[in-house]
């Protein structure tokens, strides 16, 4: 479908005492319409940056560059006042982290807190904006909603809360949610339900979503379509079943082979060493440190995104060898 989100060439680096910290470095991606976009990685490739960057919670500071193209509907957000951006955010743009509390204030009740949104945003009436409150953690399955509106978050077990916090985006209209690791504190079984939402969301209402996780098996499950990072860097974009069936990065491959297949006994194995310094990045292959094909050319330069069949690009010199 039509590109939501287009994001071109965007760098975040950060001056720290220790030198230039380069945390996400040329990523381009684009989300389209009712798209579950998977970003997955490492902790520290640069997935919540990149998500932090897009809705410029970082690139304030004096110490942060944030550069490229983030166009959201066409119209780059890097380029909006403050103001401006304050009005996207919250409204057609939303984020959930992994603690839902830090987007839940304690001392009022989620009904309320979710009914501030089409308060602010829409200059609802208060009593259509509790309705609206109700109606929209009713559709995210908060059980007896009416009465449930009325409890303060430490009365909502976490997955409770996660879909609390899902109901402030859809009260806002949003129309791209980020996801950030949405589903790492929860148990297996409420994982699966706060998955199976964003789902429904996505086919009902055309949600677009980033989900970023470290979990293969939470964007086999969800997304339609998968961007791999790895130091700072897309090294593999592929849609879901294409990444799954015939993964061509080195580094996918070797986190596909680390998970293990559903009934299988087979022992995992992990991919040796650590991914480069952000503070000192090789000039070649980032992943070269850690490749079983490493070549001499794997030194020189970065390895473009090759073209490797429909939808699915691989950032590897190997690439240039089956031609
Ligand atoms: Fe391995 Fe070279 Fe490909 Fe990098 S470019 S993943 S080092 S083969
Ligand atoms: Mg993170």
């Amino acid at each position: 479908g039509q590109a939501v989100l287009q994001v071109e060439n965007l760098r975040c680096h950060f001056r720290t005492r220790k030198g230039l910290v380069k945390a996400v470095d040329g990523v381009s991606f684009s989300v389209g319409r009712g798209e579950i976009l998977g970003v997955v990685g490492e902790s520290g490739c640069g997935k919540s940056v990149t998500s932090q960057a897009i809705m410029r919670l970082i690139g304030g500071r004096k110490n942060e560059t944030v550069e490229g193209r983030i166009a959201f509907h066409g119209r780059d957000l890097l380029s909006l006042r403050e103001e401006q951006m304050r009005q996207l955010r919250g409204n057609r743009l939303a984020m959930i982290f992994q603690d839902p509390m830090t987007s839940l204030n304690p001392v009022y009740t989620v009904g309320r807190q979710v009914a501030e949104v089409p308060e602010i945003h829409a200059r609802a009436s208060r009593r259509s904006a509790w309705d609206t409150a109700v109606a929209m953690l009713r559709q995210v399955g908060i059980p007896a909603p009416e009465s449930r509106a009325k409890d303060y978050p430490h009365q909502f077990s976490g997955g409770m809360r996660q879909r609390a916090v899902i109901a402030m985006s859809l009260a806002s209209q949003a129309e791209l949610l980020i996801a950030d690791e949405p589903t790492t504190a929860l148990d297996v079984t409420t994982q699966a339900q706060i998955l199976e939402l964003m789902k429904r969301l996505r086919d009902e209402r055309g949600l677009s979503i980033i989900l970023i996780t470290h979990d293969l098996g939470v964007v086999a499950e969800t997304c339609d379509t998968v961007a791999v990072m790895y130091a700072g860097m897309i090294v593999e974009q592929a849609p879901v079943g294409e990444l799954f069936a015939g993964p061509r990065h080195p580094y996918t491959q070797g986190l596909l082979s680390s998970i293990p297949k559903p009934g299988s006994r087979e022992r995992l194995v992990p991919i040796e060493g650590q991914p480069p310094s952000l503070l000192d990045l090789p000039s070649g292959c980032r992943f070269a440190s850690r490749c079983p094909y490493v070549m001499d050319k794997c030194g020189g330069r970065i390895p473009p995104l090759f073209e490797a069949g429909p939808g699915h690009r691989s950032a590897c010199w190997l690439e240039e060898e089956r031609r």
